[in-house]
């Protein structure tokens, strides 16, 4: 991994003399051995520098790194809003908002979710089961980053309240079959792309970086960034 353990990665943007700070924090939790790629950290703050309005950055903090596996290989939601609660560390100041993600071995209950979203905060991502559906696949280690990061980009989009979930949309694109999703596949909010068809994801990726925000769900962003 790039960074160390509580130090700040990721500055972008300047950050004047007294200003407010005006920062997005994503504070990272994770299990004994487990982290994301290289890169996949780069890719999120990538994705979310072209759509939030925080001038003093966006930053990805390393926090603990000894969250407790589960119990029976498997995660519960109900398991994973108790751990969320334990673990959550960084306190929001003055103009910072902070997601907490949390890098977990096992798998989700529902063994084909490679990411999870909640509470307008907090989201898991399954890092082991992650690797597993790339070495299933035989990409490679460049591509399997890009889908990490991909995943990692479309949980915090759900937290940021895509799609009609929080944050108004300006046109209708919601998947009536999939709330909180982007009927389009050309939007890293597809419903795909929180790892449900891992094979899809991987299809849509091209170049090199993240499936981008897509046109409706950058109009709803920008129209929060313009206080509409
Ligand atoms: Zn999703």
């Amino acid at each position: 991994m790039d960074f160390l353990n509580g130090e700040i990665v990721g500055l972008a943007g300047e950050q004047g003399g007294a200003a407010p700070i005006n920062r997005r924090i994503v504070e990272l939790d994770t299990q004994a051995s487990l982290a994301p790629r290289n890169g996949s950290a780069a890719g999120l703050i990538e994705a979310l520098l072209e759509v939030v309005d925080k001038p003093g950055g966006v930053f990805i903090v390393e926090d603990e790194s000894d969250l407790p596996a589960a119990d029976d290989g498997v995660w519960t939601f109900a398991e994973l809003q108790v751990l969320a609660q334990e673990h959550v560390g960084i306190e929001e100041s003055n103009g910072e908002i902070s997601l907490h993600t949390m890098w977990l071995g096992g798998e989700y209950e529902n063994p084909n979710v490679l990411g999870v979203a909640w509470g307008n905060r907090h989201l898991a991502m399954f890092g082991e089961r992650i690797d597993r559906a790339c070495n299933g696949l035989l990409i490679g280690a460049l591509t399997c980053s890009l889908a990490e990061a991909t995943i990692w980009t479309h949980e915090v989009g759900h937290v940021i309240g895509l799609v009609d979930r929080g944050t108004p949309m300006v046109n209708d694109h919601k998947d009536p079959e999939h709330p909180a999703h982007d009927v389009s596949r050309e939007s890293v909010m597809y419903w795909a792309y929180d790892g449900t068809d891992f094979t899809e994801l991987i299809g849509a990726l091209t170049g090199n970086s993240v499936i981008p925000w897509g046109a409706e769900c950058e109009r709803d962003l920008e129209a929060v960034r313009n206080g509409n």
